[in-house]
């Protein structure tokens, strides 16, 4: 299917799921209608001289779908399906996303058609420059208009180069760095932003399974991940962070897939050392004690407890739901499960969490990054000290009030003060948690039948009621 009749059709599931979570709301008419709309679209075609001396020219976009909150936020992604619709599609994901973790900005995504593993880093380098100038150049990009950050096919590394290239077209912008999150920590990032969205995909469904309820309804005996069957498709960031988390909680991750090929071992598998085996062969073929698909989407259709995509839209759709096994998905990757799958799953009884959820970790600790560009001052900075101070008067007074020193153990335990990385994921898990009881709140209050419809109601009202308050016009 072209491009663009692909991001078409995913921009019509987004809408389809914007007006089944709008039917719960109380928002008149017409701004139900601005809140459908994408407000804008910026179509770029912009010349870069190619690693042959050639001329290329190269097709990106950014839309802003909703700036009821600014900056917009939302990654870049480098991949041949990129078009119009996609990122259109993509850009309202995350203004529903950001209203359901309650981060206060509008949502917006960007794309450029090329395929990064095809271009050597210079030409990606020269790419990422020229589309930073061509977005200042239009203000489609700035720390208090719109920020972008990685997403397929991007990194720290691009990242970098749009900070870089932002803050020579103003060298006495003081909030510069701001204009794009997911940086490296040496320059300027945030510790815990690289694993955050794969990390928090797995903390979601932890407090998804955290109701007994919920887990009752799945006929699972215990909530946690422990000994579950875990099946992540796409070892990209997203994917081996995901893998990664799980495992770490005692889950068995019985599958692993990229683009041409998958792994399948009922015993379990070591994310790593699949990723070093392909680092090594060029291929997933011949990793010891699985078994090997030479087609990657096969694995969607294996046994296991839980399903995590992790890669590109419409993984899932109405030709391969029906024989889908698993009794839960998270939607790591944005848009994974098309409206047709959505509802043969939902009547075979699979609990989905949404991707406006599932995968809300990256722009959640974005905005942690963010404040930090905006403050200039590393979390941790001005506290740090003082609460290692204060835990050690607690110690003195444990000490006075037993009558003996407490062990050297218990007390560098006592007396650990946190580092940025515990303010990160402690804020990025509470974070999750409220927003997970929150729509599940809503789920009970409206009788709605899935968390999609649910996220997607709360997050209309939310962004809804900004625009009323605002007098509408922003
Ligand atoms: P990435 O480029 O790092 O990784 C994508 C991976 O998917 C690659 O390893 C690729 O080989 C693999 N892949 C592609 N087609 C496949 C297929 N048919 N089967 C198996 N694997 C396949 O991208 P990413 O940043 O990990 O993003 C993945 C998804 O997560 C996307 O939908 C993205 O929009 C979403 N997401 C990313 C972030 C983020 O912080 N990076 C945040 C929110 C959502």
């Amino acid at each position: 299917m072209p491009n663009n009749s692909r991001g078409h059709r995913f921009h019509e599931d987004v809408n389809e799921y914007f007006a089944e979570g709008a039917r719960h709301t109380s928002l008149p008419v017409g701004i139900l209608r601005q809140l459908e709309a994408c407000n804008a679209v910026y179509r770029i075609a912009f010349p870069v001289v190619g690693d042959d001396g050639e001329v290329q020219v190269i097709e990106a976009y950014r839309a802003e779908h909703s700036q009821h909150r600014l900056p917009t936020k939302g990654g870049i992604r480098y991949s041949l399906s990129v078009s119009e619709g996609e990122v259109m599609a993509l850009a309202a994901l995350m203004t529903w996303k950001c209203a359901v973790v309650n981060v206060p900005f509008g949502g917006a995504k960007g794309g450029v058609r090329i395929d990064p593993k095809a271009h050597s880093p210079a030409f990606l380098e020269r790419v990422t420059r020229r589309l930073t100038a061509e977005l200042v150049k239009k203000q489609f990009i700035g720390p208090d208009v719109d920020v972008p950050a990685p997403d397929v096919g991007t990194g720290p590394r691009e990242m970098g180069w749009i900070a870089d290239t932002y803050k020579h077209h103003g060298p006495d912008r003081l909030n510069a760095l701001g204009c794009v999150t997911g940086k490296s920590i040496s320059n300027h990032g945030v510790a815990g932003r690289v694993e955050a969205t794969g990390l928090g995909a797995i903390l979601a469904l932890e407090r998804v399974l955290d109701e007994p309820e919920e887990v009752r309804s799945l006929g699972w005996n215990g909530a946690g991940l422990d000994g579950r069957q875990v099946i992540v498709q796409g070892l990209g960031n997203v994917g081996i962070h995901a893998a990664r988390a799980a495992r770490e909680r005692g889950a068995l991750v019985t599958g692993l897939s990229v683009s041409d090929g998958a792994l399948f071992a009922p015993g379990g598998l070591d994310p790593d050392a699949v990723l070093a085996h392909r680092e090594e062969a060029g291929t997933l073929d011949g990793f010891p004690g699985a078994r090997f698909f030479a087609e990657p989407d096969a694995l969607l259709e294996q046994a296991c407890d839980v399903l995590i995509p992790a890669a590109l839209e419409h993984a899932i759709t109405g030709s391969n739901a029906a024989r889908i096994q698993a009794r839960v998905i998270v939607e790591a990757a944005n848009g994974p499960v098309d409206r047709q799958a959505n509802g043969i799953l939902r009547d075979a009884g699979c609990l989905i969490v949404p991707d406006i959820y599932a995968n809300a970790g990256g722009v959640i600790v974005s905005y942690f990054e963010w404040i930090k560009n905006l403050s200039h001052v590393s979390f941790e900075r001005m506290t740090r000290r003082y609460q290692q101070a204060s835990n050690e008067k607690l110690v003195r007074i444990l000490e006075k009030l037993a009558g003996r020193a407490p062990d050297a153990a218990d007390v560098a335990l006592l007396c650990e003060a946190p580092n940025e990385i515990d303010f990160v994921r402690t804020a990025l898990e509470n974070t999750l948690a409220i927003s997970c009881d929150n729509v599940r709140e809503t789920r009970n209050r409206h009788s709605l039948p899935d968390l999609r419809t649910a996220a997607y109601t709360m997050a209309i009202q939310r962004v809804g009621e900004a625009y009323l308050e605002a007098g509408i016009y922003p």
